[in-house]
């Protein structure tokens, strides 16, 4: 039994023995809520990255991984005022917050992220306005490439290469241990994300063993630039 039936059964127990009375005290918000982070469902199946992300990949990286961060977060936040809060809102202030919170919270936003910059149909090279950002930053959409391939490959460990808007409005790529992200206040390099690429193993080892940069490589075929543009509009603006 999940929490959720335990807490539907208790409280259907509670309502059969005692009636009106228990609805009232059974119906506090801290009983009935939900838990306060979902794992978002993939817009797309896990086969559809095939062969440049294979499926085996997909599945076990979205349903055992990530649901495992958004479970976890959901431990380390039920009770506190966090529960309250948007994941933006706590990764702000995430060195005020326990380990769990920074490294289940990062997680939980890292992968919703992911799974919404990649996809299928993916396009040979950037487009829209955020390659003529990216043209002007980096002098060519290649020279750009490398810079990010670098960073992701670069990274030792654990953790994921990045390239977001920073204060200034200006393109930058950077990279960030374990699931720490440019949102964090502890990061290095602040701004909002706007690509980003998993680089831990278990993003890639069932396919591409120890060849990071061969998965780094594959990554450009399924890159979802229309979300990517998205991205850069919205940082732009905010
Ligand atoms: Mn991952």
């Amino acid at each position: 039994m999940n929490r959720k039936d335990f807490l539907k059964s208790a409280f259907g127990t509670a309502l059969a023995l005692t009636g009106a009375d228990a609805l009232a005290r059974h119906a506090r918000p801290e009983v009935s809520a939900p838990p306060a982070f979902t794992l978002p469902p993939l817009a797309y199946g896990f086969d559809a990255l095939e062969p440049h992300i294979d499926k085996m990949t997909m599945e076990i990286h979205h349903d055992r991984h990530h649901k495992a961060y958004v479970d976890n977060l959901n431990k380390a936040v039920e009770g506190t005022p966090m529960a309250k809060l948007t994941i933006e809102q706590i990764l702000k202030n995430v060195s005020k917050h326990p380990a769990a919170v920074r490294n289940n919270g990062g997680g939980h936003w890292n992968h919703t992220f992911f799974w919404s910059i990649i996809g299928p149909g993916g396009t040979d090279r950037a487009s829209g306005p955020v390659a003529d950002a990216i043209d002007k930053q980096f002098n060519t959409e290649m020279a750009f490439r490398d810079a990010f391939v670098n960073a992701a490959t670069g990274r030792f460990g654990s953790g994921w290469a990045w390239l977001l808007v920073d204060k200034n409005k200006k393109l930058v790529i950077s990279s960030t241990p374990n699931q720490d992200n440019p949102l964090m206040d502890v990061a290095e390099v602040k701004g909002t994300p706007i690509l980003g690429i998993d680089v831990w193993e278990h993003a890639y080892y069932l396919k591409y063993q120890n060849k990071r940069a061969d998965y780094v490589k594959a990554f450009w075929n399924v890159v979802n630039w229309d979300q990517v543009n998205k991205n850069y509009a919205a940082a732009m603006k905010g």
